[in-house]
């Protein structure tokens, strides 16, 4: 069997070479997750919700050691790679509540009874990027398992480590073998498969626009049912009425957090021209207050690019006659360090409408309301995003107006377990997280019961 080097994005040491499932590999998972699906629907909801109950336990109980993993494997910093599995635990600890509340419905009709059924759908297959490997696993296992699925999760190459992880706690905890299984391995391979085998009913990817779309394209063979969670531009829009030093200070962190690696990231900062200067005057100290350094320490924010062909395609953006503002610090030597980066383009540049998925942020002036929506819609993705002002009237307009299935006001937060997350336009297709998610692993079905006259 084939082995794949993990590296540590900071030290650039190898960490592990894992061993890469085969197509075989993959039929033989699909298999006992299909056997272990049925006895799993078969279980009394509440045993259902105690198997995740316990799963969650288990996770608590692994968090620093899962943080420390995640650090090591993919550069965040400790503090954020705590977040992530503590998130990793709340997901699965929300949706063990699904079981023994997934009811369908009674419809009135007449001459029977109808009532419909949420019906699992078998084996799903899940398939992961880089960035966050376990937090976007457990947006699409917690859930799936919840409805009465099975799942097999393949992670992406170069951070499989702390979802094989939760792969054996999962087994620790008492899950039926077979029902959750980790296949590290190639998309070209692991991921294909999925998306041809015809017993997976479902794949969940989140990834590329690039890749998802040969995903759905793929899937449409089968009719298989597909979730994308795919890429990102999102804006990040300042009036001059909004406090602007709040806006300033924070909006590092609205593109920064995780290097920028980040599908939500406000990679462009469009700032009403009336306050473009002074906005500028308050970002440049606080873009250079962001702590870069060794991803194990406590007061780092960021850490460096997960792998040097990713920093190579981070540096493309930033060639030496771009139109740099300011930058941040990095430390040198091994390790993919990129310095927080500040870039002020021209509308049409290659930085303003592809997405870098580094720590490059573009800023940008718009003229009014207008122009800004206009700017902040003028890009093939709708993920995220956000809006500052202090206008309450602004603020409705202009969230109801920009195409995007995540906004904040007056912060960045994107994301929480309790609330539906996912991209209009081409960032992606259905949701995850929030109360609706387990039925987007269940087929209706619609019975209607006959009555005989009496
Ligand atoms: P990627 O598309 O290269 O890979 C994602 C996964 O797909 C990996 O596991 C990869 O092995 C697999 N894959 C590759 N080729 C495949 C194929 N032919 N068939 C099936 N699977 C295949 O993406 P990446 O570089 O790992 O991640 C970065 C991208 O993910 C960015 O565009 C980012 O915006 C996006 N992303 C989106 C969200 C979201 O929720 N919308 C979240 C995180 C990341």
């Amino acid at each position: 069997m084939s082995t794949s080097d993990v590296i540590n994005p900071a030290t650039e040491d190898l960490l592990r070479k894992v061993e890469q499932t085969d197509e075989a590999g993959v039929d033989d998972a699909v298999a006992r997750a299909k056997a272990a699906q049925k006895q799993w629907a078969r279980l009394a909801p509440a045993e259902r919700a105690a198997a995740l109950r316990a799963f969650a336990a288990a996770v608590d109980a692994h968090v620093d050691e899962l943080a420390e993993l995640e650090v090591a494997n993919s550069g965040h910093p400790i503090g954020n790679a705590k977040w992530e599995a503590g998130h990793v635990r709340d997901v699965l600890q929300y949706y063990s509540a699904t079981p023994e509340r997934l009811s369908g419905k009674q419809i009135p009709v007449a001459g029977g009874l109808d009532v419909t059924f949420n019906e699992p759908l078998g084996v799903v297959g899940v398939i992961t990027p880089w960035n966050f490997p376990m937090t976007i696993a457990s947006w699409g296992f917690a859930p799936a398992l919840a409805a009465g699925n099975a799942v097999v999760l393949k992670p992406a190459e170069w951070t499989p480590l702390t979802t094989i992880r939760l792969g054996e706690l999962a087994a620790d905890a008492g899950l039926p073998a077979g029902l959750f299984q980790v296949l590290p391995g190639k998309g070209s391979v692991v991921g294909e498969r999925f998306v041809t085998h015809p017993d997976v009913r479902k794949i969940v990817f989140t990834g590329s626009t690039e890749v998802g779309t040969r995903v759905m394209a793929g899937a449409a063979a089968q009719v298989k049912r597909v979730t994308l969670e795919l890429g990102g531009k999102s804006a990040n829009i300042v009036f001059d009425d909004c406090d602007l030093e709040k806006a300033a200070a924070t909006a590092p962190y609205g593109v920064f957090d995780n290097a920028g690696q980040d599908c939500c990231a406000r990679s462009r900062i469009l700032v009403q021209r009336t306050v473009y200067d002074r906005f500028m005057e308050l970002l440049e100290p606080a873009v250079k207050g962001v702590v870069v350094g060794d991803p194990r320490s406590e007061g780092t924010e960021m850490g460096p690019l997960v792998s040097k062909a990713h920093w190579n395609s981070v540096a493309s953006f930033v060639p030496d006659d771009a139109p740099v503002a300011f930058r941040g610090d990095a430390p040198s030597g091994p390790g993919y360090w990129f310095p927080p980066t500040v870039l002020t383009p021209q509308r049409d540049d290659r930085t303003v409408r592809e997405e870098i998925f580094g720590p490059v942020v573009v800023v940008l002036p718009f003229d009014d309301e207008a122009d800004g929506i206009a700017l902040a819609n003028d890009t093939p993705y709708g993920l995220s995003g956000s809006i500052w002002t202090d206008n309450l009237s602004r603020a409705l307009r202009v969230s109801r107006a920009v195409e995007s299935g995540n906004l904040s006001v007056n912060s960045h937060s994107s994301v929480r377990y309790n609330t539906p997350f996912g991209g209009f336009k081409q960032s992606g297709l259905g949701r995850e997280l929030g109360p609706d998610a387990p039925l987007s692993f269940t087929e209706t079905k619609n019975v209607f019961y006959a009555i005989q006259e009496a």
